[in-house]
């Protein structure tokens, strides 16, 4: 990546900064309610590899992108400039750029690379902003701290790219350690380490990439998060994290869709808690049946699942898993599944068959190790 950089640049980087993707263990659709997550940094991420300009300018270059896009670092929200769609990965890293000069930060030419797959629900677009902004601190002598940091990146989502996301994946990519998920409450966000290494209980997590691509940005995802505030709203609260009695908000509440939208973030909400308590008592294969019961809630209650996610856990159980999930937004992306490490194998044989018989693409399968967060290469 380095030499890469200077045959392109004609300079060597002043450096190389990485940020890992992030699988959330528990906890879906709680982030924007106020509510709690688990995620845990991957050992696959984004890599940037930058030398720092002082013209005000932003130059980036992906291996993954066929385009390259130069811009100012202080312009109006990217989204509001009408890019064509060739450059919109670049929304990212220049977006980036723009939310940070407000803060001291300045141009760059950046060369990025990646081993970790997109629009797989494995937050490579938060890998790919917490790089950025990490290496732009760093070459401009800003200071910022991580909690803030994240924010700042998750801004640039928001504002700059037009994706309504939560704070769960910018935490993840830069405040997570090894061996550990990242407890986060997202009202206070407040943020705990909690340990979490399945090999030490002679257990795998599989990620399970359905290959079946999501579009995330507005459509089903803006829909969920407009229901749940009208859920809150007429159940008086701020954000249905502060629902305390399930069942009366459910009596209240007329439309069967909001009910099911209530009745999944409450009780994901327990469960994200309940999984601490099993997870710091050393409990990991206790928590199999929680990754089971949050899947059943995504698929029937908030209706976010997909079919290739819905057989994947299937058939991972009938196969001996402990349990599975589908992970992130919904419609598309990843699947996880803790197992036995003895049985993992038969596990996947058994996932790749039952997408073999249906003639679907087959999956890629992943084994998660609890990694470090976002941090310089060299
Ligand atoms: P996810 O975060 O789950 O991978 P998103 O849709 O949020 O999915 O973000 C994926 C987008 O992030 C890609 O479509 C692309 O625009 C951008 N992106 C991520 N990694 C890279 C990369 N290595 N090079 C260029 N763009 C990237
Ligand atoms: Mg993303």
């Amino acid at each position: 990546m380095t030499d890469g950089f200077a045959e392109t640049y004609g300079r060597a980087p002043d450096g190389v900064w990485r940020a890992p993707g992030r699988v959330n263990l528990i906890g879906e659709h709680t982030d924007y309610n106020d509510g709690f997550v688990l995620p845990f940094a991957l050992s696959r991420g984004v890599s940037v590899a930058a030398a720092r300009r002082d013209d005000g300018v932003i130059e980036v270059r992906s291996r993954q992108a066929s385009t390259v896009v130069t811009a100012p670092v202080d312009g109006p929200p990217v989204v509001s400039e009408g890019w064509p769609s060739e450059h919109a990965w670049a929304a990212y890293p220049v977006g980036v750029a723009r939310v940070l000069q407000e803060h001291g930060t300045g141009g760059a030419s950046l060369l990025i690379d990646s081993d970790l797959p997109q629009g797989a629900g494995l937050s490579s677009s938060a890998a790919l902003e917490c790089a950025t902004a990490l290496a732009l601190c760093d070459l401009h002598g800003v200071e910022i701290d991580r909690p803030a940091l994240a924010r700042l990146a998750q801004r640039a989502e928001n504002e700059q790219v037009g994706m309504p996301c939560g704070l769960m994946d910018q935490s993840a990519s830069l405040l997570c350690t090894a061996g550990h998920a990242l407890m986060l409450d997202c009202r206070s966000e407040l943020s705990s380490q909690v340990p979490f290494d399945p090999a030490a209980a002679e257990l795998t997590l599989l990620v399970v990439d359905t290959r079946a691509s999501h579009t995330l940005t507005g459509g089903e995802y803006g829909r969920r998060r407009a229901e749940c505030e009208e859920a809150a709203s007429l159940l008086g609260v701020d954000a249905l994290r502060d629902v305390k009695d399930l069942a009366g908000a459910l009596g209240s509440l007329r439309d069967p869709v909001l009910r099911r939208r209530v009745q999944h973030v409450v009780t994901e909400n327990h469960r994200v808690e309940a999984s601490v308590g099993l997870l710091r008592a050393g409990a990991l294969s206790e928590f199999g049946a929680m990754l089971n019961a949050s899947h059943l809630s995504l698929r029937d209650q908030f209706e976010v699942s997909w079919p290739e996610a819905d057989v994947t856990v299937d058939v991972a159980l009938r196969a001996g898993a402990r349990g599975g999930r589908m992970i992130g937004g919904g419609f598309g992306g990843s699947v996880i599944v803790l197992t036995p490490a003895a049985r993992a194998e038969k596990v996947r044989d058994a996932i790749t068959a039952a997408y073999e018989k249906r003639a679907w693409t087959p999956p890629e399968f992943l084994d998660a190790i609890p990694s470090q967060g976002a941090h310089r290469l060299n």
